[in-house]
């Protein structure tokens, strides 16, 4: 079930703007609120057992 872990991980990752601490899809190359490029990974450990 390794493939199944990944997308869940790969859903759960966002982009948050540098610029105005939006938080954006990970698809996306600029951030939606201000335009701006700076968008740093952030990945969500959230982890239910
Ligand atoms: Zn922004």
């Amino acid at each position: 079930m390794a493939v199944f872990v990944e997308a869940r991980e790969r859903k759960l990752r966002r982009k948050i703007c540098k610029d105005c601490s939006a938080r954006n899809p990970w698809t996306v190359e600029q951030c939606r609120k201000c335009g701006s490029r700076t968008l740093r990974p952030k990945k969500m450990e959230r982890k239910a057992k």
